[in-house]
Formats: structure tokens, C-alpha cells, sequence
């Protein structure tokens, strides 16, 4: 592969909806994908990811909805005319073949010329870090190996758009973690449009230039994964992207209240239904003497301290039973004391930090 970027194309997904029997696997999605893009899709098993990706690649065909690649429509195009490339979970190697003859079977099928076959697989194989591995059976590589062998067959026809599909998901961790920030640079130095499955948030977040989050077909936010971490816009994507508790937000007066305290935002709530408040553990600190203005304050009962190695997490049980978990690096100034269990603390949450949505299950 030259070392240039492959050119890349914008996608547009407009109202696709896909059903299986009475299953909506994708429900009225729109997505607008910037050209060179790393967008991911997040959500829970089921929630329609693989479909949408299908979708994109052509395998499966929605009741309705325009999909377009740059200026082109998609929809009735068979995936061989897509021209994208795609990695799945499985790796879907041909066991019987070489390395080789596996990251060059696209060039094949497009009737390459088997001098110009060579130099490619070559090239592509340099690129994912396999170079010398070509006349290796698929049977002696490593699940890291095989999933980059898969990576070059993805990538040797220069597609224009990359879909993966959770790509690491067989990996362990260690290698996960490495892999994640090497597709990454992959892609900084290829830069075709990625759009990368997974329903593992810590990777999303490690990847992506935006997330969509998606739950029952539908997309529940599209961000940046800051936005989506400071900013989800509604509990499922709360939940779903870090650790939080949430507390019922009661309207008292023209004020605010959760677990018996008055409660300030510097961020606007919704002025109608019922309200949620969202607790991140590490944006909670204990109070010592005076309060801050602008900061929340919650009195609370230690109920557990534990030690977990880079931090710890406080529990602490709030005036209306509301246990509390409060996460602070251990070497930092978050905990200038570690509180006993059964005494008495003040918790605050600065307004800054603080976050209330509806409660609408959306
Ligand atoms: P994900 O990849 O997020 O786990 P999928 O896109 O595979 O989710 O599935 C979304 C929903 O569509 C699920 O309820 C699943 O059971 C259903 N589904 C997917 N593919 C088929 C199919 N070929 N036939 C019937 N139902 C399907
Ligand atoms: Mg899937």
C-alpha cells in the first residue's frame, strides 16, 4: 500500500428502518458520516448494530430508508459494487489458504494481475505489521495475528469506507488495548471513513471521533465521547457510558430537590415530567469546612471504603437511602482523609458537574 491516505467518502444514512418479523432491528436511523471519520456504534447486544452494518454493506436490505456514499445512492448496489472493506469478529478467514492468498483473494475477484497481486498483499501486510508472514497457514497465527490478517484483506483494494465489526472482541485484554490504539493509528494513516462496531464503552471512547449510541434500533445520542461522557442527554446513555447513580429530582416550589437537598445547576434541566439527577463516582468529592458556593451538598454515612489499586471507591448512603459511590485516585488530593465506615460526611457536587434530565424511558 502507498503510504499516501486512500481517498474516502461522506455516508449518509437517511431514515432506514429494517424489520425482522415484528422485531424493529433498526427503527427511523439517520446518521450523517464525515468523510475519513471514525464513527462508532455502541450499544448492547441486540440493539442493532450488525444490522446497520449490513446495511452499509449491503448484505442486508432495509424496508426503507436512502443510504448514500458521497453523491451515490447505495441501497439496490450488491456489496461487491459497494467497494468497502470489512473486518468481522470471526476473523471469516479461508483456513485452507495462506496468508497470502487470503489478503490477496479481493484482488483476485476484481481480476488483478498477479505481479500487481503481489506488491499489494506485500504492502498491506507491512501495514498491519505482518510483513514476511505471507506464505504462513491461517492455522499457525495467533487470534492477534489472524485478526490483522483479516485487516489487510480489508484494506488491500484501498476501499474507500472500512466497516469492522467488533474486530477484537476474541482478543485478551492486553492485546485488545493494544490493538485499539494501532487501528487507530491505522486509520490517522489511511484515513478512509471507519465506522467500527462494539458494544464495549471503554473502547469507544478510546477510538472514536464520535459515538453513536444505539439502543432497540434506535440512536439514542451522536457525539463526540467527551459530549457523551459530560454531556449524555438522556439516562440510557448515562447508564450506559460510566459508572452513575441517579437520584429522583423532586420540583419544590420553583426550585429543585433531590434526597431532601436544594439542588443548582449550572447546566438548564427540562422544565416539564419528571427529572433524574446524574452522580458520576469521580466528580463527587468530600466536604471539608466551609461550603463552596455553586456546589451541591449532600450529607451521607459512610457505608464501605475499598482500596482498588489506582483508586478508591467510597459508598455512602444518602438522606433518602440513596447509596452513593464516590471514586477518587489515590494519589491525588480527592480524599484529604479516608472516612471510617458510619461517619458522618458532606458530599459536593458542583453545580458545574451537575446534570438533570428526564426520566422518559426513551
Ligand atoms: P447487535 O449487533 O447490536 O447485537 P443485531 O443487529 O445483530 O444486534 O440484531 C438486532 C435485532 O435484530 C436483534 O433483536 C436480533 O435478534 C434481530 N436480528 C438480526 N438479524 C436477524 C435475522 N437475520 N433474522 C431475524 N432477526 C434478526
Ligand atoms: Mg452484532
Amino acid at each position: 500500500m502507498e503510504k499516501s491516505r486512500h481517498a474516502s467518502l461522506p455516508i449518509s444514512v437517511g431514515n432506514v428502518t429494517k424489520t425482522y418479523g415484528n422485531v424493529y432491528a433498526l427503527d427511523d436511523v439517520s446518521i450523517d458520516i464525515k468523510s475519513g471519520e471514525f464513527l462508532t456504534l455502541l450499544g448492547p447486544s441486540g440493539s442493532g448494530k450488525t444490522t446497520l452494518l449490513m446495511v452499509l454493506a449491503g448484505f442486508a436490505r432495509p424496508d426503507c430508508g436512502s443510504l448514500r456514499f458521497g453523491e451515490s445512492e447505495m441501497i439496490r448496489l450488491p456489496p461487491h459494487r459497494r467497494n468497502v472493506g470489512m473486518v468481522f469478529q470471526n476473523y471469516a478467514l479461508f483456513p485452507h489458504m495462506s496468508v497470502a492468498e487470503n489478503v490477496g483473494y479481493p484482488l483476485r475477484l476484481r481480476r488483478m494481475a498477479k505481479a500487481e497481486i503481489g506488491a499489494k498483499v506485500d504492502d498491506s501486510l507491512e501495514t498491519v505489521q505482518l510483513g514476511g508472514y505471507g506464505d504462513r497457514r491461517i492455522d499457525q497465527l495467533s487470534g492477534g495475528q489472524k485478526q490483522r490478517v483479516a485487516l489487510a484483506r480489508a484494506i488491500v483494494f484501498e476501499p474507500r469506507i472500512l466497516l469492522m465489526d467488533e474486530p477484537l472482541s476474541a482478543l485478551d485484554k492486553k492485546l485488545r488495548d493494544r490493538m485499539q490504539i494501532e487501528l487507530r493509528h491505522l486509520h490517522e494513516k489511511l484515513g478512509m471513513t471507519t465506522v467500527y462496531v462494539t458494544h464495549d464503552q471503554r473502547e469507544a471512547l478510546t477510538m472514536s471521533d464520535r459515538i453513536a449510541v444505539i439502543n432497540h434500533g434506535r440512536i439514542m445520542q451522536l457525539a463526540t465521547p467527551q459530549k457523551l461522557y459530560d454531556n449524555p442527554e438522556n439516562r440510557f446513555v448515562a447508564d450506559f457510558i460510566g459508572e452513575s447513580t441517579f437520584l429522583k429530582v423532586a420540583r419544590d416550589g420553583s426550585g429543585l430537590e433531590a434526597a431532601g437537598v436544594k439542588i443548582g445547576s449550572s447546566k438548564p434541566s427540562p422544565d416539564s415530567g419528571s427529572l433524574l439527577l446524574m452522580m458520576r463516582p469521580e466528580r463527587i468529592r468530600i466536604l471539608e469546612g466551609p461550603v463552596a458556593e455553586r456546589v451541591n451538598e449532600f450529607p451521607a454515612i459512610v457505608s464501605d471504603l475499598v482500596y482498588q489499586g489506582e483508586s478508591y471507591l467510597l459508598y455512602a448512603r444518602l438522606g433518602d437511602g440513596t447509596e452513593l459511590a464516590v471514586r477518587g485516585a489515590t494519589r491525588s488530593d480527592a480524599f484529604s482523609r479516608l472516612p471510617k465506615p458510619g461517619e458522618k460526611v458532606r458530599l459536593g457536587l458542583d453545580y458545574a458537574d451537575t446534570l438533570i434530565f428526564s426520566d422518559a424511558e426513551a
